[in-house]
């Protein structure tokens, strides 16, 4: 039976200059992507997702890359692979190898072309911290008021998580028997607290990175990260109008359109001076500069505040008069300002 050569840079659509780091990322928006539990059913994306994991298996791990590497960039993805002559490690250690070519039976985590490079397809099988599996990064919603993302918080938060089982330390048994505590999963759900400082200047859809604060991995390997994605409540007073500015409505009397005035405006922080013009229509806009949301790399939006005129919800007998004296008076007529037709 033929093995095809894997491209394993190209499954993470990265390329062979690529730093740890880059592959890192790759790997991680890839995984989320193809991830099981947000495609079930989905065969294409299981397959994917199990060649993603390949690909991290070796890029991830400086020996093996090298090893990869060393291949040479001759090969093309699909094509009929046959180790080199001399190749170590491919017919070392033959767990089935000689004779169970390709009959892993479920237990087969890895391809045969990656068994043909490092001698086994089996998660675990051989000895060695490259086989060990990093444990899931978790995705997890946070919620803050417009003023926690404005002004940056730090907030405890709590999640259900996986843990290792504290009863057989995460080996799933216990006595030589399946472990009655995590029933041989070897991991146990559990509430943890923990703080997160959320800077100034996040807005919904930011996401927040964890390190180390997923799920454990096997054998000791490392924990996955956490990544909260930050969601923002609407507000009572601000609407948000574009990434770093906000506006308000404000009621404004008659009179203090009519005639002008200096009035105080909510803010993310207090309140701020602002000037109405004399003469100010219902509907306008003004604009306080600096006073819209913090930006992550420093600096703020605007506000913008928008004129609402209101009238008394109840007159008084005096203010009825002075009323019927301006309508007296006034030769204003609103619906002349109407377009002309
Ligand atoms: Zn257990």
């Amino acid at each position: 039976m033929a093995v095809k050569f894997k491209d394993y840079y190209d499954l993470l659509g990265t390329s062979k200059a690529a730093t740890e780091d880059d592959i890192r990322k790759a790997y991680r928006s890839l995984a989320r992507k193809y991830h099981p539990d947000v495609n079930p059913g989905d065969k294409s994306a299981e397959e994917k997702f199990k060649d993603i994991n390949e690909a991290y298996e070796v890029l991830s791990d400086p020996d093996k890359r090298k090893r990869y590497d060393q291949l040479g960039p001759n090969w093309k993805a699909g094509s009929d692979f046959t180790p080199p002559p001399g190749w170590q490690g491919a017919n070392v250690g033959s767990d089935g190898f000689g004779d169970g070519f390709g009959t892993g039976q479920g237990s087969t985590d890895f391809s045969d072309f990656f068994g043909s490079l490092f001698g086994s397809t089996r998660r675990g099988a051989r000895a060695g911290a490259g086989f060990r599996t990093r444990g899931e990064d978790v995705d997890a919603e946070i919620t803050l008021t417009l003023e926690e993302a404005h002004r940056g918080i730090t907030r405890s938060v709590t999640l259900r998580r996986n843990e290792p089982c504290p009863t057989c330390n995460g080996s799933g048994s216990k006595d030589g028997k399946t472990c009655p505590t995590c029933r041989g999963s070897g991991t146990v759900r559990r509430d943890k607290s923990f703080d997160v400082t959320i800077p100034a200047g996040v807005r919904t859809g930011s996401v927040i990175r964890l390190a180390g604060q997923g799920d454990p991995g096997t054998d000791g390997a490392p924990t996955g990260d956490l990544f909260l994605h930050v969601r923002i409540e609407p507000h009572p007073l601000f609407e948000i109008i574009s990434e770093d500015d906000i506006q308000i409505e404000l009621p404004v009397s008659p009179w203090e359109a009519a005639l002008g005035a200096g009035i105080n405006v909510p803010t993310l922080d207090g309140t701020a001076e602002m000037k109405i013009p004399a003469g100010t229509q219902g509907g306008k806009r003004l604009r306080l500069r600096g006073k819209g949301l913090n930006k992550r790399q420093g600096g703020s939006g605007d506000e913008y505040v928008k004129v609402k005129i209101v009238i008394p919800p109840r007159l008084t007998a005096r203010e009825k008069e002075l009323f019927g004296k301006l309508a007296a008076e006034s030769h204003f007529d609103p619906r002349d300002l109407l377009p002309r037709r």
